[in-house]
């Protein structure tokens, strides 16, 4: 015998002579070791090997019939039989492992509670976690001290995966434990039962294309959220957003709790976004139903938030996604196209002068104030990249401005006192005015 499964049988040998261990909880003990067995398959192989070591030394050490006999009262029938077969007295009844309590023959109980609860569940794969009772864990922790095991698996690590090897073997569903589609958890304490479903994540680009919603959901003001009189107790600033308008139809289809959504920036509330839209991705919290139809989703998003909102382009995505999104937002060029009044009448060549001095030119900008109270005041500089103007009279003008991500278009034109360098005011020295912004074109990528 190799001295790895000597040391295992003596310490074996010591735990038993004062505790009673069910197969699981003895074996689990050397999980570690390997042998390539199941932790309660071990523990018996060495019950049974202590039986054969021990039945013929009972008279050289009164510990050994203490041994023998603790492991026939947990049921062991090899340990029984020699007793009886040696004239010893064989215990009478069965006694409870003093470690987990006989849990683990608890197992095809919590197996039909978990199956039970995932009736009507959508998935394809799952991971079982488990909330151990704090006695429970001290019990085993108290065993591993004392007998200085460093064997061991957790029991939470043996119970979670020997439930899961019965829930996959009567669903045929897969587990996973990076990205399950769903976690079940089990409360050993409460003798419960909770389901976690992964987040759904769907990409797509929307438009808008009317000028009093706001991309998100917008708590009222005076309540913040919870419904009052100025809000007619819907407890929203704007009856609707893009977001809602987008989130309503899918909620419904995936029969999930509630959605956020992560847009790639956001233009205001008065700007429409018109071009191939603006990419975004929609979260759908504890979806119920995972296999959806995209391309049905767009149509009737289209039809019921027809003349307000379009989606087009939509995909799965995933959580990761939703961070490259955020990056790429802050980084991507956008066009915009502006509507100007001036306070003054300018000529042909004034308005080229600003074309020439804005084109390719890096503008310093500090936070708008219009913004300020929401974010900290901070100094950028963004690029103009390409700038055209049509002058339609004197005082009005119609711009197609391309900027780096996050320059303030209202704030180029206007100069916001003298917080954007150069705009279109300080350039024509004269009162600048943005009357209207579109965004026409986000300069993004899709993901593949
Ligand atoms: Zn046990
Ligand atoms: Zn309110």
């Amino acid at each position: 015998m190799d001295l790895k499964k000597q040391l295992m049988l003596e310490v074996a040998q010591r735990i038993l002579a004062e505790k009673i261990l069910c197969d699981h909880c003895l074996g689990r003990q050397f999980a570690l070791l390997g042998y390539g067995l199941s932790n309660k398959k071990r523990g018996e192989i060495i019950k049974n090997a202590l039986v054969l070591q021990l039945i013929d030394k009972l008279a050289e050490n009164e510990t050994n019939l203490r041994v023998l006999t603790n492991i026939a009262l947990s049921g062991n029938r090899l340990a029984r039989e020699s007793l009886e077969r040696k004239n010893q007295p064989v215990p009478e009844r069965k006694e409870n492992c003093t470690i987990c309590k006989d849990l683990f023959t608890k197992l095809d109980f919590y197996t039909k509670k978990v199956l039970d609860k995932l009736e009507g569940e959508e998935y394809t794969t799952f991971l079982v976690g488990a909330k151990i009772t704090p006695e429970l864990m001290e019990r085993e922790d108290n065993l591993r001290a004392k007998y200085q095991i460093t064997t061991g698996e957790s029991i939470k690590s043996e119970f979670t995966r020997e439930l899961g090897k019965r829930i996959m073997s009567v669903t045929g569903k897969e587990p996973n434990f990076d990205q399950p589609e769903i976690t079940i958890l089990v409360d050993l304490q409460q003798e419960k039962i909770t389901l976690q479903r992964r987040s759904l994540f769907i990409y797509g680009r929307y438009n808008k294309y009317i000028r009093t919603i706001p991309q998100t959901k917008w708590p009222c003001y005076e309540c913040n959220g919870k419904g009052c009189k100025s809000c007619n107790f819907t407890g929203k600033r704007y009856q609707e957003s893009v977001e809602e308008l987008i989130a309503a139809p899918v909620l419904k289809i995936t029969k999930g709790t509630c959605t956020r959504f992560h847009g790639a920036g956001r233009e205001d509330i008065d700007a429409l976004m018109l071009g191939s839209g603006r990419p975004f991705i929609l979260e759908i919290r504890e979806p119920k139903v995972r296999t959806i139809d995209l391309k049905k989703i767009e149509r009737v998003i289209n039809r019921k938030a027809r003349k307000k909102v379009a989606v087009s382009r939509l995909a799965f995505s995933s959580k990761k996604q939703v961070q490259t999104l955020k990056q790429q937002a802050e980084q991507s060029q956008k066009t915009y196209r502006a509507k100007i009044e001036l306070e003054k009448p300018k000529t042909p060549n004034e308005i080229r002068q600003v074309v020439e001095t804005l084109k390719n030119a890096v503008i310093e900008q500090a936070t708008p104030s219009r913004v300020l109270h929401r974010r900290a005041n901070l100094n950028r500089r963004k690029k103009v990249f390409d700038i055209t103007i049509k002058q339609l009279d004197p005082i009005h003008l119609l711009a197609e401005i391309t900027g780096q991500g996050g320059l303030y278009i209202k704030e180029l034109i206007s100069g916001d006192g003298g917080r954007t360098k150069p705009s279109f005011s300080s350039i024509l020295e004269c009162e600048a005015r943005c009357t209207e912004l579109d965004v026409i074109k986000i300069h993004y990528k899709d993901f593949k």
